[in-house]
């Protein structure tokens, strides 16, 4: 049976706190959704709510067009399974036992267990691997061992939806995979519809195919997992600041918290410091600058070389050049305007060609300009020229013009130098 849930402007409150306010949201038949959100965000408290365990101080739940209310208890428990978060058991039944309860809507003209029952049970059991522990005592299992049989009890039900709160909370890393391949299976194959709140922000977007962010009882944002979870939205929401790398085997980006967090205290934005790099020599001083709280602004970089993918994956103000076509005037043009706005400019040490003698010169500029230019391992600059005399010449002036020379890119230094009151 396909079942659809709508909620409509529902608000909710324990006592006078309001918990949750004007949530509005869809769940369609077929549809796997993940919450997410920070703890005490609500997310629990919705979840209940479309289990018809709390009731909605405002607004409504529908299923199928009816009133979640006008529901009886067994009928609504024929279609929506609910696992909740942090299940303690009330005794200490055997585990089989335990899923068997999960036949109880079937249950409703006194009859002893049947054979559909038995299937019901055996097969969730299997699914969910706990089929072995079928005689032990609840209260002698794990965590995770005890969360997958309330999952299999769950399955048991065999209703069209499932909700789960945390489902992977205590499962080790093979566990929480396998669980939700499982429910991503049984929501492709079967069309098992899932709504799960889920804590990983990694799981959550490799396994929901819509994500819904609850922020203060509110939902801050809905879509696809790409659309949800955007650094800005987790920044806001978690107050954290995260990298979004491309995951090796395709599928979403991942989520990636810098640590030390930057977000609660907020990147610095009063001194500017710009960046001249490329194929990979500015790297290492822009994550290192970005770890520190400042952001800094880059150029003239190749699309597609690793300074540029850095600068990109950090968001930074960058200028950027075709790949193998040499700084045209109008990238040179921008990246002096980034000099001009820098209280440092950094030379990174990277490689010279004519194609990126303009790199030099800018930075020369910046020097001649009355900025700060550090020009880090002048030792070996002669050894990465390769355009056969005019880029040593332009080190040689940076050198006799005043620019601070550093062998290692030192950050205590560099500390100092902005403590000083460089620019
Ligand atoms: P989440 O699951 O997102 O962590 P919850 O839905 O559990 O959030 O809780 C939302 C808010 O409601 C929290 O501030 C929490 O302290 C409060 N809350 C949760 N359950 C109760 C309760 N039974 N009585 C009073 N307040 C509660
Ligand atoms: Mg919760």
């Amino acid at each position: 049976m396909a079942v659809g849930i709508k909620i409509r402007e529902l608000c909710f409150s324990y006592g006078s706190q309001e918990v949750l306010s004007e949530i509005n949201m869809v769940v369609k038949p077929g549809d796997f959704i993940g919450i997410v959100g920070p703890n005490g965000s609500g997310k629990s408290t919705l979840l209940k709510n479309m289990a018809a365990l709390l009731r909605p101080t405002r607004g409504a739940i529908e299923i199928n067009s009816t009133g979640i209310e006008d529901y009886k208890r067994l009928e609504l428990a024929r279609l929506i399974a609910l696992v909740g978060q942090d299940q303690q058991p009330g005794f200490n039944f055997q585990v089989e036992e335990v899923v068997y309860t999960g036949r109880y809507p079937y249950k409703e003209r006194f009859r002893p267990p049947a054979g559909v029952d038995r299937q019901a049970v055996e097969r969730a059991m299997y699914l969910t691997g706990c089929y072995h522990l079928k005689d032990r005592d609840l209260f002698s299992l794990s965590g995770g061992e005890r969360q997958r049989v309330f999952l299999a009890r769950a399955l048991a039900q065999e209703t069209p939806v499932l909700l789960l709160d945390e489902p992977t909370a205590f499962l080790d890393m093979g566990y929480q995979v396998e669980l939700l391949q499982l429910l991503q299976g049984l929501n492709l194959r079967e069309k098992l519809t899932v709504v799960a709140v889920m804590h990983d922000l990694n799981l959550a977007s490799r396994y929901s195919r819509k994500l819904v962010m609850l922020n203060r009882g509110k939902i801050f944002a809905r879509g696809s997992p790409e659309e949800v979870l955007t650094r800005d939205h987790i920044l806001e929401v978690y107050r954290t600041e995260v990298l979004l790398e491309p995951h090796p085997m395709g599928g979403p980006p991942q989520i990636i918290p810098i640590s030390p967090p930057t977000g609660r205290k907020g990147r610095e934005r009063g001194r500017k410091i710009h960046v001249i790099g490329g194929g990979g020599s500015a790297t290492g001083i822009i994550n290192q600058l970005f770890l520190k709280g400042l952001t800094p602004s880059a150029g003239v970089l190749s699309i597609g070389d690793s300074d540029w993918v850095t600068a990109r994956r950090l968001g930074l103000e960058m200028v950027e050049e075709s790949p193998f076509s040499p700084i045209g005037l109008e990238q040179h043009r921008k990246n002096l305007g980034l000099v001009a706005d820098a209280s440092l400019v950094v030379l990174a040490p990277l490689f010279l060609g004519p194609g990126n003698l303009l790199n030099i010169e800018a930075a020369l500029w910046g020097l001649e300009e009355g900025k700060t230019v550090l020009v880090l391992e002048p030792s070996s600059a002669g050894r990465r020229d390769f355009t056969g005399g005019p880029g040593g010449k332009l080190y040689q002036r940076l050198v006799e013009g005043g620019a601070l020379l550093m062998e290692q890119f030192d950050l205590e230094k560099i500390d100092a130098l902005l403590a000083t009151g460089a620019g």
